[in-house]
């Protein structure tokens, strides 16, 4: 029989995140979403009792910066989005 325990209780906070023109870019609201997050950090340090550590998560994305499409590569590590990438990978392996 499975026994499913939960242990390790830790709260989360997600920050509202960049809520204004979508015109600015992913990068820039990437940075004002961290930019917040470290700013509730530094509160939580000043006005909550009971914490250990606040620790700033993340979740990670790789993409092409040739075809913007998610990075994947075969079992050599040669990409398999677009041609871009597979040329710019054989360019790169000649000049080692
Ligand atoms: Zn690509």
């Amino acid at each position: 029989m499975k026994v499913t325990r939960k242990h390790n209780y830790r709260v989360m906070i997600e920050p509202k995140g960049y809520a204004g023109y979508m015109s600015v870019s992913q990068d820039d609201r990437d940075s004002y979403d961290l930019i917040q997050c470290r700013q509730i950090e530094e509160q939580v340090g000043r006005h909550v009792d009971n914490v250990y550590r606040t620790t700033i998560d993340y979740d990670v994305e790789e993409r092409c910066s040739h075809c913007k499409h998610y990075w994947s590569e075969d079992e050599n590590g040669v990409p398999e989005c677009c041609d871009t990438a597979i040329e710019e990978y054989n360019s790169k392996k000649q000049t080692v």
